[in-house]
């Protein structure tokens, strides 16, 4: 496995590569929703790239920042027992070259809303440093998880409008055993509330069940999840909405090809979760 922390090594490592190349963008701190991702770039690709980076621009709260989990020398062992071929690992001068206000990109219109609405710039944070990423490492496939799913919808129109030659893979959402989203984020959480924290899960289920037993209001599917996740006091909610998974606009009759999602903090921890009905 290749460790690569430098653009210009970088650059020379990718001319003298070329087979499909397969392309996983993280923030590190890696879980086995990661390794999810690296098995379906390895399905589709025969060399795999990894990059690892806490990209600051797409952090809107200077706090979540500094508290995001990283565990370099950690991460890069689990990458080599799923044999990834390259790691870019690059510090933040490496990327905006100290820059205080660097070049950015202005997504789509999905940018606006659900999670636009609580991190302003967040997106074209992630956009600009997705955009640099595929310019350097040039992939022909690359895979983001459901989990970001209004990142995955932006990132898939980015690619189209940019005309990128890439082929956007979506990974579907894994799990701890409790049904709780893998994230970073879950290690800050005390084990007591990693195991409660499972409602959240359990409320989006109720909501799919609702959707199968017939109720088509989403007002009255949002009431029921909300009155469900109120049983746990410490888990606030940012926002919940019932959306078009297209064009992510919030639908107020439900079907079963729309989805939930959910936003809210416990102790301070931002969580996400989302679920097709
Ligand atoms: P992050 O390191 O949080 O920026 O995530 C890197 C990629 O992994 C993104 O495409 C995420 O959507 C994806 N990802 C993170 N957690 C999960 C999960 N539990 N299931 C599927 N994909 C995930």
């Amino acid at each position: 496995m290749k460790i690569v922390r430098t653009v210009k090594g970088l650059r020379e490592d990718r001319l003298a590569v070329h087979n499909q190349i397969g392309f996983v963008p993280t923030m590190g701190s890696l879980h086995d929703g990661h390794l999810s991702l690296i098995d379906l770039a390895r399905q589709n690709s025969d060399y795999v790239v990894v990059s690892i980076f806490v990209n600051p621009t797409q952090f809107n709260n200077p706090e979540d920042l500094n508290h995001y989990p990283r565990n370099l020398e950690k991460d890069l062992k689990l990458l080599e027992t799923k044999n990834v071929d390259l790691v870019f690992c690059p510090d933040e001068q490496e990327i905006y070259s100290n820059q205080t206000s660097p070049t950015r990109l202005e997504p789509s219109g999905l940018a606006e809303k659900m999670e636009g609405k609580f991190r302003p710039g967040h997106f074209s944070g992630v956009c600009t440093i997705v955009n640099i990423l595929f310019n350097l490492i040039q992939p022909h496939v690359a895979v983001f998880g459901e989990k970001d799913f209004q990142q995955l919808r932006i990132i898939q129109e980015m690619v189209s409008d940019l005309k990128l030659p890439i082929k956007i893979i979506a990974a579907p959402i894994y799990r701890e055993a409790n049904g709780l989203a893998a994230s970073s984020r879950n290690q800050r959480l005390s084990s007591e509330e990693r195991q409660n924290a499972a409602i959240i899960n359990q409320s989006l289920e109720l909501a799919k069940h609702l959707v199968a037993e017939g109720e088509t209001k989403s007002a009255e599917v949002i009431k029921q999840v909300k009155s469900q996740l109120a049983n746990y006091k410490e888990l606030t909610i940012e926002y919940l909405t019932i959306n078009n998974a297209e064009s992510l606009e919030e639908v107020e009759i439900v079907s079963n090809h729309h989805r939930i999602f959910f936003a809210g903090y416990l102790n301070q921890v931002r969580l996400i979760d989302n679920k097709l009905l």
